[in-house]
């Protein structure tokens, strides 16, 4: 009898837990006590994290883990969890890979850099033309990979651009100035008369 009662109240000492007021974790019971009075001592909470930290190491926790520190590339002061994300993918000094030629440039530059460099062509030999870079990608996927294997527009696009001539420019209608036309008239009716008078003439000189 009093041994059952014994392993009932062992058991639930073990298992029974007190939250303690400072670090609020649970403690066992039975340690509660000297727990609190050692916790409230020694641990101090970081008001950063919130983790428990001795308080003698307070300082060197915050250094460590929260004090500001410099980007090495951009000088900029950053909180140190943050630092490895703005190396990665925020700083403006951070190298960064064109697209179109694989030169690397500082993330603040190659924008502009890519505008320029984008602009370049390369010759393509599928197509016989230049091609923008930027625009190669998209050349590739719509020129080559031909969806329905037409042969006529595949043969259309290898077409020579150098050979395809454009059209020939309308010449406008020279308008004939009016004054020359009444002279052209003139003639006419001039010569139309000589030649009557010259034939009324050699008809006479002819009896
Ligand atoms: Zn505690
Ligand atoms: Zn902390
Ligand atoms: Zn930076
Ligand atoms: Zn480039
Ligand atoms: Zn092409």
């Amino acid at each position: 009898m009093s041994a059952m009662a014994d392993a009932g109240s062992h058991i639930a000492a073990v298992v029974a837990t007190s939250t303690c007021a400072h670090c609020q974790r649970e403690i066992p019971s039975s340690n509660i006590d000297l727990h609190s009075v050692h916790c409230a001592r020694n641990l101090q909470k970081c008001e950063h994290c919130g983790e428990m930290v001795p308080r003698k190491l307070m300082e060197e926790h915050y250094n460590e883990n929260h004090a500001p520190v410099n980007c090495s590339l951009c000088k900029e002061t950053l909180r140190p969890e943050i630092l490895d994300l703005h190396k990665s993918e925020q700083c403006t000094q951070r190298m960064v890979a064109c697209a179109y030629c694989e030169y690397e440039l500082p993330a603040i530059d190659i924008h502009e850099h890519q505008d320029v460099c984008g602009n370049r062509t390369e010759f393509c030999q599928t197509c016989k033309k230049y091609i923008r870079l930027r625009e190669w990608i998209g050349h590739e996927m719509q020129c080559h990979v031909s969806s329905n294997g037409s042969e006529e527009s595949s043969s259309a696009r290898t077409f020579p651009e150098r050979e395809v001539r454009p059209p020939l420019p309308v010449r406008p209608a020279r308008a004939v100035p009016a004054a020359q036309h009444r002279r052209l008239l003139f003639t006419v009716a001039v010569t139309g008369i000589a030649v009557m008078v010259g034939s009324i003439l050699f008809q006479k000189e002819s009896f």
